[in-house]
């Protein structure tokens, strides 16, 4: 994989060259070859290897970037329609008054979306993946001595015509394609820190693109939901028949509905007993054992040099605390912003190394996810976390070797009860309607966003204005999860 990555970089950074210039129309520069033959069902990563090397003549990477495409963005249409299902539950309950210790998340439609979410990162990987295995063999087939930079040249063109191609897609396409930009992004930054000769900010410069076509130039994403929102809801609602999808979410649904359940059951309301790092249910949290008013806001998957220092400037003025879990692969590269948030006093904790689904990993995969990461983190923050939350909220059941290994690391769980969805809705308004919806049945709790994505940042600052003024009336407390950890302990102790 580093061997790929690295190969394949030149390219990728290349791209933002030919991306800038639209009426840059030269054919590729592949020779006349065979086009890929139709491809009936989606490739795999074997299938596209096989075609590829077959077709000896000139393989155009299109139709395999576009088939891996439309498979990503049926998973994102889906996924949409089932938020769409999410949101409509959580009005029906707001009008039916919720029981005092009910949990809005333990519903089946929110174990639907968590199945769709594992499904979304999966295929975001394997487009990817693809994507740049397709530049790898490209390469391996013309890699005659003669070819040169003849090489590079074609390698650079193919990759920045399929690239181009789906970058220009129009309207709602845009939403969903910016998570695949940000993977494919990070996929470069993992590249450059193998390879310090390249530099660092032309990859960065990848990413940024994604985002900076995120929407149109002209339009905020407010003004843009405005625009594409009932295009947004059609094609949800075609995606909600597509059976294919709704299957694969159905096979991973099982394993999802007990997670969720035994993070949001383990530890009941206001139950009695102290809260340490333990594989049962004195070692898991998801805040619904809170006082009444008490809120923790967390922040996962970063640190970003783009959104966590705005977040925190915004908690700091303030005066409130935030928990970041964060990602160990991330967090060395970033230690400026990690050193700045600790400096403002926020609370940093681990969210593994490289977010892999920890239950699908063998010893060796949870040894670096849960042991590894934990002795990064503790170098980069200075004091080992006390606080771990699993990719998806999947750590199987409690008493399990991922909750094991977790306790052993001398960490407590953490979930959450107020699921802002920030990771498929990039609508600020909808984002914070669904926020305070969920904070208002709940009562007290945790709350959950990702501090790389812009809506969060603009949905934090909405948050923040209205929880100051609550605090301020004595109504709520903001703290950081340790200090609601603390504080429960020492009123059970
Ligand atoms: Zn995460």
């Amino acid at each position: 994989m580093r061997t790929l990555l690295f190969f394949s970089l030149p390219p990728l950074v290349m791209l933002l060259g030919c991306v800038s210039t639209p009426e840059h129309k030269e054919p590729l520069a592949l020779g006349a070859g065979q086009p890929l033959r139709s491809l009936a069902s989606l490739p795999s990563t074997e299938d596209i290897a096989r075609s590829t090397k077959a077709s000896l003549g000139l393989p155009d990477p299109q139709p395999v970037v576009e088939a891996q495409l439309k498979r990503y963005l049926r998973v994102f249409y889906h996924t949409q329609s089932l938020l769409n299902d999410f949101d409509r539950m959580l009005e029906e309950k707001a009008r039916q008054k919720p029981s005092a210790d009910g949990n809005v998340l333990a519903d089946e439609t929110y174990a639907k979306l968590i199945s769709a979410w594992i499904l979304s990162d999966q295929e975001k990987e394997r487009f990817v993946q693809s994507y740049l295995t397709l530049a790898q063999w490209e390469a391996d087939l013309r890699s005659a001595p003669a070819a040169g930079r003849e090489l590079e040249r074609a390698r650079v063109e193919m990759m920045a015509k399929a690239l181009r191609q789906s970058l220009d897609r129009a309207g709602t396409d845009r939403i969903a394609l910016q998570g695949l930009y940000q993977k494919i992004h990070e996929e470069a930054e993992e590249s450059v820190m193998n390879e310090p000769s390249m530099a660092d900010s032309q990859a960065r410069a990848i990413g940024q693109l994604a985002w900076d076509r995120q929407f149109n130039a002209k339009d905020s994403a407010t003004a843009f939901y405005k625009k594409h929102g009932s295009e947004l809801q059609m094609a949800a609602v075609q995606a909600a028949a597509d059976q294919e999808v709704q299957r694969e979410v159905a096979n991973l649904l099982t394993a999802v509905k007990e997670e969720i359940l035994a993070n949001l059951m383990s530890r009941e309301p206001q139950s009695a007993g102290q809260i340490m790092a333990s594989s049962g249910a004195s070692g898991n949290i998801n805040g619904q054992g809170f006082p009444m008013g008490t809120w923790a806001l967390t922040y996962d998957d970063g640190p970003s040099g783009n959104f966590t220092m705005k977040l925190v400037q915004d908690l700091s003025r303030n005066r409130m605390k935030a928990t970041f879990f964060w990602l160990a692969k991330l967090a060395p590269r970033l230690q400026g912003v990690v050193n700045n948030v600790k400096a403002a006093g926020m609370d940093l904790a681990s969210h593994s190394f490289a977010h892999r689904n920890l239950q699908s990993l063998n010893a060796g995969g949870l040894q670096q996810e849960i042991v590894n990461s934990t002795r990064i983190l503790s170098q980069s923050y200075g004091a080992p976390p006390r606080l771990f939350r699993c990719p998806y909220g999947a750590c199987g059941q409690a008493g399990g070797r991922i909750r094991q290994l977790i306790a052993d690391q001398k960490m407590v769980h953490v979930f959450w009860n107020v699921d802002s969805l920030d990771w498929q809705d990039r609508n600020p308004q909808s984002v914070y309607a669904r926020v305070k919806r969920q904070m208002a049945a709940q009562g007290r709790g945790i709350v959950l966003f990702h501090d790389i994505h812009a809506q969060s940042v603009t949905v934090t600052n909405r948050l923040l204005a209205d929880l100051q003024k609550d605090a301020a009336a004595g109504r709520i407390r903001v703290v950081s999860v340790q200090q609601a950890i603390d504080q429960v302990n020492a009123s059970t102790r």
